[in-house]
């Protein structure tokens, strides 16, 4: 697998530990990193947890030892990531890029729909369209999420099937899933997969990610090759990469639960 921006580091070998500080569980992923010579610590947007990479031969007694005198660290970390919004009504969803007010309309038919906002609030601050949701409000969190799967499916296909034509390659369907440190993928075989979140980015970043993983077709790799080919796929290759390490991170804070 060829992952973007980022390889998912290996998981196989992790464990966990759990602190108490200050009445509140802190979990740390615990990493054995062959050519890591001391103990580092960092703190995960999307997995909400912290992760301590330890050399391969420092003992579990170690780590914890080590992970505890940073417990106060670690906690004001954690306590500063951005808050979860949940995807209920009221909550401010930028569907493609475009923020929308998510509104829950229990009497409505329909399933979720677009519309205008009403001109009630002339606040330049607030969303200018709804995304609204029928049924029970059970039901809202679960509807607004398969919902803009279906949108992200959408438009990663539209967007997959006109960059392999530009190429001349057969058409490829699309994976959808939720990967912490990757927005695309293309295995060996050719099947690409793409994170769902995408649907909260500019289509730009969309089309971008469709355009990467295409490319990979061709060249599995990220030689100079292969990013040429990028680059004529995608006319906003910069521009995309560049928004994703700004605001990448922040589209795992929707409709996730802490
Ligand atoms: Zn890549």
């Amino acid at each position: 697998m060829f992952g973007f921006p980022h390889k998912t580091p290996a998981t196989d070998r992790n464990s966990l530990l759990t602190l108490i500080h200050a009445g509140e569980t802190i979990v740390v992923t615990l990493r054995r990193a062959p050519t890591a010579r001391r103990f580092t610590l960092r703190v995960r947007f999307a997995a909400r947890d912290a992760v301590l990479t330890m050399p391969a031969r420092a003992s579990i007694q170690e780590a914890r030892a080590f992970a505890e005198r940073n417990a106060a660290w670690i906690a004001v970390r954690l306590n500063r990531l951005p808050e979860i919004i949940p995807f209920a009504h009221g909550s401010i969803l930028p569907l493609r890029g475009v923020d929308h007010l998510l509104q829950h309309h229990p009497e409505k038919r329909g399933v979720v729909w677009t519309e205008p906002l009403n001109e009630a609030q002339n606040d330049s601050l607030q969303p200018r369209m709804a995304l609204c949701v029928s049924g029970r409000a059970e039901h809202v969190s679960r509807r607004i999420h398969d919902h803009l799967k279906r949108e992200a499916r959408r438009d990663l296909e539209a967007a997959v099937a006109r960059h392999t034509l530009t190429l001349d390659l057969a058409p490829r369907s699309v994976g959808l899933r939720d990967p912490i440190s990757r927005w695309g993928s293309c295995s060996a075989a050719g099947s690409l997969n793409f994170s769902w979140r995408l649907i909260f980015a500019p289509p730009f970043v969309l089309d971008y990610l469709a355009a990467h993983e295409v490319a990979h077709l061709v060249h599995l790799d990220h030689s100079p090759k292969f990013w040429k080919l990028a680059h004529r796929l995608s006319p906003a290759v910069d521009r995309a990469e560049a928004w994703l390490a700004a605001h990448g991170a922040h589209l795992h804070k929707y409709g996730a639960s802490p």
